[in-house]
């Protein structure tokens, strides 16, 4: 049986995983944390709604539901040329007819980030948001700075939609709790138009959302520094917040740059439409730390990165002659779906390809289809249930 090592145990990569072992391959998992962390639904944690236990799928449970080999370790180095990979703990493996990449991505950064934290960071800094939040519900009061930054060198890689949820999670939980009124909410972001990616009905209703829940906004204003205080902006003024929650851009993975992987100018690893990795016959690439090329609304997605994974086993065995068929596209699966929560009040079910870009709200209805899908996600990947979507 042919051996594949797929590197990163995060959305992407886990399907990958799968995929492979259905079409029969021997597959290694090597991951660095011991579960799948299901972001979607990981922005409740600062609000209590769900606990960091829900948002985790151990991965030796993955593992023995799809018979997977599963290596619990840091990615140091991998040798294209060699196929060997140096792992933190266990030293060198090698030995593999394919490698697939799917290390996700990391931060842009940034000036001053220490002072910062983001919900799309590692999966203790949404604990801390949750600690700093309460500490302010302690006090009665406070102001909160929410942002995500851009990416000139890849716009792909640009994460707003989590920081807009956590925004109106933070602001219905603070509504509950009754004292919005003495908390000030202010979203800001470098650019002009922030959220443009879904569509311009998308942009109507977000800001209809703010001038509604009463949160300010500061958009086009460069950000300078963060200081333990606020934001600083190009313009030298200050906005002062007692927590920032800031998400800066994406970045590609240290590991694949410094591999000496074809990288673009952010650092993601280069692939052509079947997911190969540019040069380079048996090594492919999955999900946030792939440079993906599609219409310039494309983001960098989950449901993308879970298509990717399927595609790169398909491809793989249909180069093998294992399976009849075409090889497949990632391109042809571009587009943006998101369920973008708002707390009880619901949510907006947001859709952007070439031909549509709509949002249609879902009250309340929308946040009981959010958490579903996190049921539904967590038994899919155990294989308890089939994936359809
Ligand atoms: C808060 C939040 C909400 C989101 N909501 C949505 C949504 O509603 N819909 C949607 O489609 N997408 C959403 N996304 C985006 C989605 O989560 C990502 O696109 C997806 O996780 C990418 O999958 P991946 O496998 O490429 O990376 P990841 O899921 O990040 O997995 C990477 C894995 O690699 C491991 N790893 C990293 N470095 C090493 C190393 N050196 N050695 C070993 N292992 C390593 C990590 O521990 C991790 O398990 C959201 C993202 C965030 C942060």
């Amino acid at each position: 049986m042919k051996k594949a090592l797929v590197l990163g145990g995060g959305i992407g990569g886990s399907q990958a995983a799968i995929a492979l072992r259905r079409e029969g391959y021997n597959v290694t998992l090597v991951s660095n944390r011991p579960y799948i962390y299901a972001y979607p639904i990981s922005i409740w944690i600062p609000t209590g709604e769900i606990s960091p236990e829900d948002v985790r799928i151990p991965l030796d449970e993955f593992s023995k539901s799809w018979n997977i080999e599963f290596i619990q370790d840091e990615v140091v180095r991998i040798e294209p040329e060699t196929g060997k990979v140096h792992l933190k703990e266990k030293g060198e493996i090698g030995g593999y007819d394919y490698i697939v990449l799917a290390l996700g991505q990391v931060k842009r950064k940034e000036k001053g980030i220490e002072n910062t934290l983001s919900i799309c960071g590692t999966p203790e800094e949404a604990i801390k948001i949750r600690e700093r939040l309460q500490e302010l519900i302690k006090k009665g009061e406070g102001r909160i700075a929410f942002g995500f930054g851009g990416n000139p060198k890849d716009k792909t890689a640009v994460r707003g939609g989590p920081v807009f949820e956590l925004l109106f999670n933070v602001d219905y939980y603070l509504r509950k709790l009754g004292i919005r009124e003495r908390s000030e909410l202010t979203f800001f972001a470098p650019m002009p138009k922030p959220g443009e990616r879904l569509g311009e009905k998308a942009l109507k209703m977000l800001d209809e959302l703010f001038r509604k829940y009463n949160i300010n906004k500061i958009t086009g204003k460069k950000i300078k520094e963060f200081k333990e205080n606020g934001v600083l902006f190009e313009d030298d003024t200050f906005l002062e917040a007692d927590l920032i929650l800031y998400t800066p851009a994406g970045w590609g993975h240290p590991v694949i740059a410094e591999s000496g992987l074809p990288t673009n100018e952010a650092g993601f690893v280069k692939i052509d439409e079947t997911c190969r990795v540019e040069g380079f016959e048996n090594i492919y690439a999955v999900g946030d730390c792939a440079a993906i090329e599609g219409p310039p609304w494309t983001a960098k997605q989950g449901h993308l990165a879970e298509v990717m994974g399927e595609i790169v086993a398909h491809n793989i065995a249909v180069r093998e002659g294992r399976k009849k068929g075409e090889l497949k596209s990632y391109k042809e699966h571009i587009n943006i779906l998101c369920l973008m929560d708002m707390g009880w009040r619901g949510g907006g079910l947001a859709y952007r390809s070439d031909k549509r870009a709509m949002l249609i709200p879902i009250p309340v209805l929308g946040h009981i289809m959010k958490k579903l899908w996190g049921v539904y996600f967590k038994l899919y990947k155990l294989g308890r249930i089939p994936k359809i979507i």
